[in-house]
C-alpha cells in the first residue's frame, strides 16, 4: 500500500493543473511595481487573479487582499480593528484557532476586555450567550471562526454575523476551512471580515487572503511600498496568487462530485470504525460537522494512544489528532477541552480528514491498523 494521507485539514496536495499555471507564471519573472511591461503583465495576472476569486467568492475585487497566509490575515484583523476602529472589547471563543486566539489573548493582555462565548455539551456555540454579551454596549470586535479545524464542528456563521449587526459589532470570522469546500457568497453574508488559506484547497502555501467589506477599511499593519494598495506592503508574488486562484476556481469547479465522494468515505469511516473498535465516539454531533473532517474518540488505553500517530505513521499513515501546529506537542487539544467532560478528555482522539483522492481501500488499511494497535 502506497502512503495514506488523511490529514487534509492541516494541508492539502497542490493539484497538477495549478502546478502548470504557477510554474508558467514563475518563468515571467518581472515585479508587480515596475511600470515597464514585465512589471505591467505581473500586475495583471495578480489583478485578474483578484477578480476572479472576488467573482466565486462573490465579493468585489477591491474588496479582497493578499497576504502570505491566514495567520497573517487573522492577526492583521484583529490589530487593526482595535487600532483603526477603537474597538474596547473582543468575543472570541476558546476554540478558535491559535492564529485567533493568541492575537486576542495578547490585546487582552494590554486591556481590551476579552470575553470567550460558552460552547455547549455538543460543541456548538451558545449563541444566547453570544447575545447576551452583545447587549452590552461597548466597540466591539467578534471574531469567530466558520469551521473548526480540529473538530470540523459548524458554527452558524448567518446567526452570528446577524446578531453582530443588529447589536452594531464588527464581525470576523476564519473561514480557512470552508473557503473552496462551500458556495460562498460574500455579499449576502453578514461577515465584516474574512480570511482564507490557499494550501488549504490544493493551492500552494504562503498565498493567503483578507476580505474586508467595503466600505470598511483597516490600516496596514506591514509598512514599506504601496502593493495592494498599501494595505500590505512588500512585493506580491503572482505564481502564488494565480495558484491561489486556479485552486479555488477547480475547488468550486468540482465542489458537488468531490463532496458527494468525501461525504459518503466520512460516513464509512466512522461505520467501520464503530464496528470495529466499539466504544468508538464522534467528537462533536455528526449531524453539525463539516463533510471533511471526522474526529473521534477512541477505546484504547492511554499506553498505547501515546505512541499512536508514530505507529500509524511507521504504517504509513498520515493523521493527526488536531491542529498540525500542535500536533507533536502531545498537550491535550485546547478545542476538545472546551465541550468534553474528564472522562471523554482521557480517551485518545484522532483526526482524520479527507478528501476527494482518498478511497475506502485507504480507510479499510486505517481501521485493521487502529484495530491491531
Ligand atoms: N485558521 C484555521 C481554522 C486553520 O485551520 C489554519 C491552519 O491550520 C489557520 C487558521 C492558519 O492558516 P495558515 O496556515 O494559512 O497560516
Amino acid at each position: 500500500m502506497n502512503k495514506i494521507y488523511l490529514d487534509h485539514a492541516a494541508t492539502t496536495y497542490v493539484k497538477p493543473e495549478v502546478i502548470e499555471e504557477m510554474t508558467q507564471v514563475l518563468m515571467q519573472f518581472g515585479n508587480p511595481s515596475s511600470t515597464h511591461s514585465f512589471g505591467r503583465s505581473a500586475k495583471s495576472l495578480i489583478e485578474s487573479s483578484r477578480k476572479q476569486i472576488a467573482a466565486l467568492l462573490g465579493a468585489k475585487a477591491k474588496e479582497i487582499l493578499f497576504n502570505s497566509c491566514a495567520t497573517e490575515g487573522n492577526n492583521w484583523i484583529i490589530h487593526q480593528a482595535v487600532k483603526s476602529f477603537g474597538v474596547t472589547r473582543i468575543i472570541s471563543s476558546e476554540m478558535e484557532h491559535h492564529a485567533v486566539l493568541y492575537p486576542v489573548k495578547a490585546w487582552q493582555k494590554q486591556g481590551i476586555a476579552v470575553e470567550f462565548v460558552k460552547v455547549l455539551a455538543d460543541g456548538q456555540l451558545d449563541l444566547v450567550h453570544l447575545e447576551s454579551l452583545l447587549q452590552n454596549n461597548q466597540p466591539t470586535l467578534v471574531s469567530l471562526m466558520h469551521i473548526n479545524n480540529e473538530t470540523g464542528i459548524i458554527n452558524d456563521l448567518v446567526g452570528i454575523g446577524n446578531l453582530c449587526k443588529q447589536y452594531g459589532a464588527y464581525y470576523h470570522a476564519d473561514m480557512v476551512q470552508s473557503v473552496g469546500k462551500y458556495p460562498i457568497n460574500l455579499a449576502e453574508l453578514p461577515v465584516d471580515f474574512m480570511v482564507a488559506s490557499a494550501h488549504k484547497f490544493h493551492g500552494p502555501k504562503g498565498a493567503g487572503l483578507v476580505y474586508v467589506k467595503s466600505p470598511l477599511v483597516l490600516q496596514p499593519t506591514i509598512l514599506g511600498g504601496e502593493q495592494e494598495k498599501g494595505y500590505r506592503a512588500g512585493t506580491e508574488a503572482p505564481h502564488q496568487i494565480v495558484g491561489m486562484a486556479k485552486a479555488l476556481e477547480l475547488s468550486y469547479e468540482h465542489l458537488e462530485a468531490e463532496r458527494t465522494h468525501i461525504q459518503a468515505l466520512k460516513q464509512y469511516t466512522l461505520e467501520q470504525l464503530q464496528q470495529h473498535l466499539p466504544g468508538t465516539e464522534p467528537n462533536g454531533n455528526p449531524e453539525m460537522t463539516t463533510y471533511n473532517i471526522l474526529n473521534v474518540r477512541l477505546p484504547l488505553s492511554a499506553e498505547k494512544a501515546s505512541m499512536l500517530l508514530f505507529a500509524l505513521d511507521m504504517k504509513s499513515i498520515a493523521i493527526s489528532r488536531g491542529s498540525a501546529c500542535q500536533s507533536g506537542s502531545g498537550k491535550p487539544s485546547h478545542v476538545l477541552a472546551c465541550f468534553l467532560n474528564e472522562e471523554q478528555r482521557a480517551k485518545p482522539n484522532i483526526r482524520i480528514s479527507f478528501a476527494e483522492n482518498n478511497t475506502k481501500e485507504e480507510i479499510d488499511y486505517l481501521v485493521a491498523t487502529l484495530t491491531e494497535a
